[in-house]
């Protein structure tokens, strides 16, 4: 696909110009319309392939139109969801002799069900292992530089190939000290937050569609949490002496999704996902699903590759590059403040689809356009 971009002439005329302007967009569209290797459309984005850089400033009503569209799509595609796949799921989960709550109970037999131990250490340590087992996966290829063909999906190519050792070893140490010597307090005062509020006893698993239910729950407070924490950490005083660490990293890597100061540790990372867990006071085997799945996602959204068959990761890469875009999660808050605008008017907003053939999202929207009249 990337040779249709490749195989138009420039000339300095106007109407040249425009013609290939035209014909670009033509392929460009037609690249769109023919291809079912993406996920998500982009309508949203304002980006031109050739690379204009008109901006287009969205106004209160186009944006709360936006955001009342994407909302009703979420409620009206979960409520299908709902009704479809989670009534198979949900035969599976209790149809096939508990099979989950037996798991359970073997696990609480093991451990003991002492709510300190399941809350605090198991939080503690379930989370310590999705980080750096999925997040050590990540650092081998940043380190090794290998497999070769991994190299085609980075976001931003040349950057941390390979990765610098005592950058890395830097990070390592503060993820691992926000980890244990902040999260273990606060871990701690959280759970008696929760025995102060009242949760789920631990014995008997909630259903599968209770915790669908709360999962959502917790996205979107975690989204309003994260938003806004993250925008005012971007305030002057709080982004010099607090954020400015994590933005060390304009060219992310997944295990600085936890590199930044401690106190922003406990505002932006530790808080906004508890939120939720803390309002619908969870039961602890869906806190910790959500945690796992919050930790998945973070180190996505920093790892440097846009990978298929991934999310992307274009948003939150972009705001390591671009610093003042794409402060929330799903975007919605984003597109609801107009902090996209530019990221809307950029390359990565269209790259900004989840891949569902093993072509790089580079190569489908290349960076730039190269004309050749002989082609
Ligand atoms: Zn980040
Ligand atoms: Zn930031």
């Amino acid at each position: 696909m990337s040779d249709k971009f490749a195989s138009i002439d420039v000339t300095p005329s106007k109407r040249q110009a425009n013609r290939n302007k035209h014909n670009i967009l033509n392929n460009f569209n037609n690249n769109r319309e023919s291809s079912s290797m993406t996920m998500e459309g982009d309508s949203k984005c304002k980006d031109r392939p050739s690379g204009s850089k008109v901006q287009v400033q969205p106004t209160i009503l186009s944006s709360l139109r936006s955001v009342l569209f994407v909302i009703g799509t979420v409620v009206i595609a979960f409520a299908a969801f709902c009704n479809s796949l989670t009534w198979h799921l949900q035969r599976f989960w209790g149809a096939s002799g508990d099979f989950w709550q037996a798991q359970w109970d073997k696990i609480l037999d093991t451990v003991g069900d002492d709510p300190i131990t399941l809350w605090v250490y198991g939080s503690l340590v379930l989370t310590f292992v999705v980080y750096w087992l999925f997040g050590g996966i990540y650092t081998i290829l940043d380190i090794t530089n290998r497999p070769v063909a991994l190299r085609r999906y980075k976001i931003q190519p040349g950057t941390n190939e390979p990765v610098d050792t005592k950058d890395l070893l830097k990070v390592i140490g503060q993820v691992l000290f926000n980890q244990i010597a902040i999260g273990l307090p606060v871990i701690y005062l959280s759970y008696h937050l929760m025995q102060w509020r009242g949760y789920a006893p631990v014995r008997e698993l909630p259903t599968f569609h209770w915790v669908l239910a709360e999962i959502a729950i917790h996205i979107l407070f975690e989204e309003i949490g994260f938003y806004y924490s993250h925008r005012l950490l971007h305030s002057r005083y709080l982004y010099k002496y607090i954020h400015k660490q994590h933005h060390q990293w304009t060219a992310p890597i997944a295990v600085t999704a936890l590199y930044c100061h401690p106190l922003e540790h406990i505002g932006s990372n530790l808080l906004p996902p508890f939120l939720g867990v803390f309002i619908v006071g969870s039961h602890v085997a869906t806190a910790w699903i959500w945690f796992s799945l919050a930790i998945l996602s973070t180190l996505n959204a920093h790892s440097g590759y846009h990978l298929p068959f991934f999310p992307s990761p274009e948003a939150h890469d972009f705001h390591h590059l671009k610093f003042n875009q794409c402060f929330g999660v799903l975007g919605v808050l984003d597109r609801l403040h107009g902090t996209d605008t530019l990221f809307r008017n950029s390359r990565a907003c269209s790259r900004h689809v989840m891949m569902l053939s093993l072509v790089p999202i580079r190569e489908v929207f290349p960076e730039e356009v190269k004309y050749n009249k002989s082609k």
